[in-house]
């Protein structure tokens, strides 16, 4: 990339230097060409006057005094002397002409072109005593640059031009050089970077060293593999989280089984029921974890259906009553209608909420209270569910929808977890079409505020 960068923009200083260059050659060239014209044309005004006096001098026309002032006339000048029965007197042209048309410099200059328009004028040659010739002046339009004056003048500006363009041309190079070296030290450093995160080392990082399009790819690079080790890090603690959370009520249901064995508990409904609970927070979490699966490859599909949300949240709360007696926290439903009636998977709808409510539990402190309220806005209907517990701090919030996501706080809490309830909540609020939203305080609560919309929109 480097050396196609370089390439490219020497081609464009070079194919620039040549353009500018002969662009301001043939502008110089033509203007003073120009220039010429206008000063051959001036000079060739005083003719008639001179040839008169001549004649007045010599009294008749005398061809070596034509001669000796014919070397006054403009390059590439001819003028024709005839009487007037139309008989040529004398033809006069600069003698250095010939010399010059094939001199070295004009060559040299690329300025010895043939000339391709030529102006022809004939004025009268006048004394006192009446017309006496008539003078036919013919020379180029555009007058050619064959003066050796003139040419040293022009060869001096080529001249300039040359050292001009080729220090342009030098400065240019290491310009292009510099750039080429500068725009391609990032991405070198960068493919290398990318290389050794794809062999497993997470931690490389690169420097940013630009605002543009380069810093900003650095930056997304960066930003990339900080995800790919926080990702790779909360999927260990996930692995070390879920054995915990498989062996507890596996250690539990074992100590049951053998006590029953051993004669020490009887197996009585009481007995069989709190082994039935373990078995229960087993299918439950599995259950979680297949449908955030699921989920998150979309193939998650609601059944959606008539859903009286004031009784679904009641029925939740129904359910977590142990739990939370035993914890001796208050719980309270709030809702100005008696029943609410949304679109939605009543299934789905129920995980969401216990997973909220049974947060809300796990982080509260004993004696504590848990507030749930339901309200019905234009066509949406929000519910609040709102504890006073641990709380979430501000640098943890944007995380704790990640998938094995926890808090420290609630990790030495022990309070259990896998880090997979709210992913799995904030799959559910999408697939409704709804949005979550979370506003905590450490040490102060948290409330969880999800909207769904009433209609289910496909
Ligand atoms: P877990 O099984 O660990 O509760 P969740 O996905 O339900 O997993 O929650 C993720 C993390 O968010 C929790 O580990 C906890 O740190 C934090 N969290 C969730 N709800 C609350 C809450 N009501 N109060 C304080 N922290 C909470």
């Amino acid at each position: 990339m480097r050396n196609k960068l370089f390439l490219s923009t020497l081609i464009i200083v070079i194919v620039t230097l040549l353009l500018s260059s002969f662009s301001i050659i043939l502008v110089i060239r033509d203007q003073f060409s120009h220039y010429l014209t206008k000063n051959a044309q001036t000079t060739l005004a005083q003719w008639p006057e001179r040839l008169s006096n001549l004649y007045l001098t010599k009294g008749s026309w005398d061809i070596p005094s034509l001669e000796s002032v014919s070397h006054y006339l403009p390059m590439d000048t001819q003028i024709t002397l005839t009487d007037s029965n139309g008989n040529i007197i004398h033809t006069l042209k600069n003698p250095m002409q010939d010399m010059m048309r094939d001199g070295m410099m004009g060559m040299k200059m690329g300025m010895n072109f043939p000339v391709q328009n030529w102006t022809t004028k004939t004025e009268p040659i006048t004394t006192p005593l009446g017309t006496i010739a008539f003078a036919e002046f013919r020379y180029p339009t555009s007058a050619r640059i064959i003066n050796p004056e003139d040419v040293t003048f022009m060869t001096a500006i080529f001249q300039s031009l040359l050292v001009a363009g080729a220090i342009a041309l030098l400065i240019g190079t290491l310009l292009t050089l510099w750039t080429s070296q500068r725009l391609s030290y990032p991405l070198r450093n960068l493919t290398k970077a990318v290389n050794r995160v794809g062999q497993g080392n997470l931690d490389e990082r690169v420097h940013i060293e630009s605002n543009d399009e380069v810093g900003e790819l650095a930056s997304a690079f960066n930003s990339m593999a900080q995800s790919l080790k926080q990702q790779e890090h909360l999927r260990k603690q996930f692995t070390v989280d879920i054995a915990h959370e498989l062996r507890t009520p596996l250690t539990s249901m074992r100590s049951y089984i053998e006590a029953f064995q051993d004669g020490v508990l009887p197996a009585n409904n009481e007995n069989l029921q709190a082994l039935n609970e373990e078995i229960h927070r087993l299918v439950s979490l599995v259950t979680d974890l297949k449908d955030l699966n699921v989920a998150e490859i979309g193939e998650l599909k609601p059944k959606i259906g008539p859903v009286d949300l004031v009784y679904l949240l009641d029925k939740v709360i129904l359910n977590l009553r142990p739990l939370i007696e035993e914890k001796r926290l208050s719980v309270e439903l709030d809702s100005s209608n008696s029943s609410l009636l949304i679109d939605g998977d009543e299934y789905l709808l129920t995980r969401l909420f216990y997973n909220l409510i049974h947060n809300a539990y796990k982080y509260s402190n004993p004696e504590g209270k848990i507030k749930v309220s339901v309200t019905n806005q234009q066509e949406n209907v929000v519910i609040n569910v709102i504890d006073y517990g641990i709380g979430i701090s501000q640098e943890d919030i944007p995380y704790i929808f990640e998938r094995f996501y926890r808090t420290d706080k609630s990790r030495n809490r022990e309070t259990g977890g896998t880090g997979i309830g709210l992913a799995l909540v904030h799959q559910i609020v999408k697939l409704h079409k709804g949005h979550i939203k979370v506003q905590s305080k450490q040490d102060e609560g948290s409330s969880f505020s999800v909207t769904l919309p009433i209609v289910h929109q496909k």
